[in-house]
């Protein structure tokens, strides 16, 4: 399926037949222009100005796969009451864009035609009124459609829109339960389904060791030479190296098969398996596959839904671990990481490939793991709960720094940052909200984007930013509280 975004464009019949022409061909243009600057492809699908036209379309926009949301504007006056029966039935996601199509008003040449051709600023209020009556989930984007600040705003929504087209077709796969009694990483699969389309089931990992006993030599040696590519070989132990490619291959297997774009396994249950898989998983993420330890499935879909969301549709986001605090005043950090299970897309150099002791869990052999430091810069980690009857997500702004210190024996891949507003009050604001120590890092998907994928799935949505106040915060957690019991 190649995605694709359509642009409706409203007008009527008042205007007569060549001010609509003359609408149809620059909406064409308009297009045609966004399209090149777009991450994804905007098709100029229709100038409405009936009921029917709208509701047509809208039909089409659902049933059609490929299409993952409208972008709608009244370069024109349209009524809005024509729009209601297609609007209500929308389930794709909604962008209005408010634009115009000059920049300027010329002076010289105003008159009442041009007056009546180019009126969005009316049309698109008349537009927004319907939206805002509807109460439908949407996105207004205002601004000149020529802008770079506009076209960063609409291809950060339809990569959000990509985010709901993932979710709706999210399967994630289990091997094992979660970690015996540990309760954020629980939740209700039927209400994930019901809210965010996540398919959510169990293999037995007998299941897995079969598939990885089916593996073949010539297979293992394939995916050694895409490690010796991508990594620096540290360690002498290429047995290791080689039963996690095996583990890869079998796991990757297992999911294609199914239609999975995400997994997750627990230390716990590891029956019949050598290692943990560690490299494995995390080169099975770097290919965009979700992951989430100890069981925790709902971190792994989102770990993919943020991939998809990201650069050219697998970004720079991975599973994390709030692991350790740094707390010396005036160089307050966490430390991030996790077992073994830490993307190499968020890593500063070229990952090495060691072996080592893995106390914790059923490890008959030293697991082999990518070992590097995260890059420097602004990201967001972002955490989805369950709150019983609803599901919240929590989106923290932090910067992360190169790791203060080269931590010599750490044998794990570690990611270093400050949590905002400061890491006392960051994390005073996480844990007020029931943040998981699990979360999602990412440096290319923006809490503005979380923001619209929450909308658009109808969820819980918290921001914890540099101007967050605990108890502002503590405000907003009971009225959002109170409201989605209303819902
Ligand atoms: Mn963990």
């Amino acid at each position: 399926m190649k995605p694709e975004f359509w642009f409706v464009v409203g007008s009527q019949f008042l205007y007569g037949p060549e001010v609509l022409e003359t609408v149809e061909a620059r909406a064409r243009k308009m297009a045609e222009e966004l399209t090149k600057v777009l991450p994804y492809p905007l098709v100029y699908k229709v100038t409405a100005k009936t009921n029917r036209e709208i509701t047509d379309i809208i039909k089409e926009a659902n049933y059609r796969d490929d299409c993952c949301g409208v972008i709608t504007w009244c370069h024109t006056f349209s009524p809005s009451k024509m729009w209601i029966d297609g609007l209500r039935d929308l389930q794709k996601p909604w962008c209005h864009l408010a634009t115009q199509y000059n920049k300027e008003i010329p002076n010289d040449e105003i008159d009442m035609d041009f007056m009546n051709l180019n009126q969005a600023a009316h049309g698109d209020r008349e537009h927004g009124f319907i939206g805002a009556r509807l109460r439908k989930p949407r996105k207004v984007i205002a601004g000149y459609w020529k802008d770079g600040a506009v076209h960063k705003r609409l291809g950060d929504w339809m990569k959000a829109a990509i985010g709901v087209a993932v979710s709706k077709n999210m399967k994630v796969m289990r091997f094992g339960d979660n970690m015996r009694e540990v309760a954020v990483t629980e939740g209700d699969k039927v209400e994930a389904q019901i809210k965010l389309g996540w398919q959510v089931n169990t293999w037995a990992v007998g299941d897995l060791v079969k598939e990885m006993n089916a593996v073949t030599e010539r297979e293992v040696e394939a995916l050694m030479g895409e490690y010796e590519a991508a990594y620096d070989i540290a360690t002498d132990n290429i047995a290791a190296i080689r039963y996690q490619a095996k583990e890869e291959i079998a796991i990757r297997r297992m999911m294609d098969r199914e239609g999975c774009r995400a997994f997750s396994n627990t230390f716990q249950d590891l029956y019949g398996m050598e290692q943990l898989p560690g490299l494995a998983s995390q080169h099975l993420m770097s290919l965009g596959y979700g992951y989430g330890g100890e069981g925790d499935w709902k971190v792994s879909a989102l770990t993919a839904i943020l991939k998809a969301m990201g650069e050219n549709g697998n970004g720079s986001s991975a599973f994390m671990e709030d692991y350790t605090y740094h707390l010396v005043e005036g160089s307050e950090y966490s430390l991030g990481a996790h077992m073994l299970e830490v993307c190499p897309s968020l890593a500063a150099d070229k990952p090495r490939i060691e072996t080592h002791h893995l106390g914790i869990g059923m490890n008959e052999k030293d697991p082999a793991r990518l070992v590097f430091e995260g890059k420097a810069g602004p990201a967001i980690v972002v955490s989805i709960i369950d709150m019983g009857g609803r599901l919240r997500l929590i989106v923290q702004d932090i910067e992360c720094v190169k790791p203060i210190m080269p931590m010599p024996k750490l044998p794990v891949a570690r990611v270093m940052w400050r949590s905002m507003p400061d890491l006392a009050t960051g994390v005073e604001c996480w844990i007020m909200a029931g943040g998981a120590h699990h979360t999602v890092l990412s440096y290319d998907v923006s809490a503005e984007m979380l923001h619209d994928w929450a909308k658009m799935m109808d969820i819980e949505f918290v921001h914890i930013t540099k101007d967050t106040v605990p108890e502002k915060l503590e405000e907003e957690l009971m009225v959002k509280d109170l409201i989605f019991k209303l819902k």
